[in-house]
């Protein structure tokens, strides 16, 4: 599994779509101060499901929608769409490549979906949570969280590590059978 494309369609600075692709491996965003490329990794997190504005380094969710330029006006609606290659099956789903997407809309509003198919927000994290890209989001690590983990206690780091390696899940389900 790898991530394939991204696309962005009025997300914070990226008025107009514009598309990135990726390669399996590393992959790298350069470019100048200011130029949108933590922008590009909020968009990941958000279209994966992130639901905190600090998070995406705004005051409100509707920071993430293009403000506008003195060019350019503001727009009503930021949407984002990730392409995953699931050649290797790791999503619970029958389909070599799932797009996810995410739209938020100025009045309010939210959409997602899964390859166009219009879903929830339980669905998206449900289809991620195996794979270490689910809720908590510990694959995306910020400058803040590096210092984060670093100063946390043994037993909170062994949490992130759960997380990642996708044992979260069953760690909750065992605490529930254990509890009846
Ligand atoms: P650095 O190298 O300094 O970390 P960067 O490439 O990571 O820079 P970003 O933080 O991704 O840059 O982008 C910042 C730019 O995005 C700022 O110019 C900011 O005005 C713009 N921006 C953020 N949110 C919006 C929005 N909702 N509408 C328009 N522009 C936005
Ligand atoms: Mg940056």
């Amino acid at each position: 599994m790898y991530l394939k494309s991204l696309t962005l369609r009025g997300f914070k600075s990226f008025a107009s779509s514009t598309t990135m692709r990726f390669e399996p491996g590393i992959n790298c965003v350069v470019g100048p101060n200011g130029s949108g490329k933590s922008n590009v990794v909020d968009a990941l997190a958000w279209v994966m499901g992130e639901q905190g504005a600090k998070n995406m380094r705004g005051g409100a969710m509707a920071d993430v929608i293009f403000a506008g330029t003195s060019q350019k006006p503001a727009l009503g609606r930021a949407e984002v769409s990730l392409s995953i290659d699931n050649s290797d099956g790791a999503l619970p789903i029958d389909y070599r490549e799932v797009t996810i997407s995410r739209t938020l809309f100025r009045s309010g509003g939210s959409e997602y979906a899964i390859n166009g198919t219009a879903c929830r927000l339980l669905d998206i994290q449900e289809l991620l949570s195996d794979t270490g890209m689910g809720k908590e989001m510990h694959v995306i690590i910020g400058q803040g969280k590096l210092d984060e983990v670093l100063t946390s206690s043994a037993e909170d780091r062994r949490g992130f590590v759960e997380e990642a390696a996708g044992l979260l899940k069953h760690r909750k389900r065992k605490e529930k059978a254990l509890r009846k």
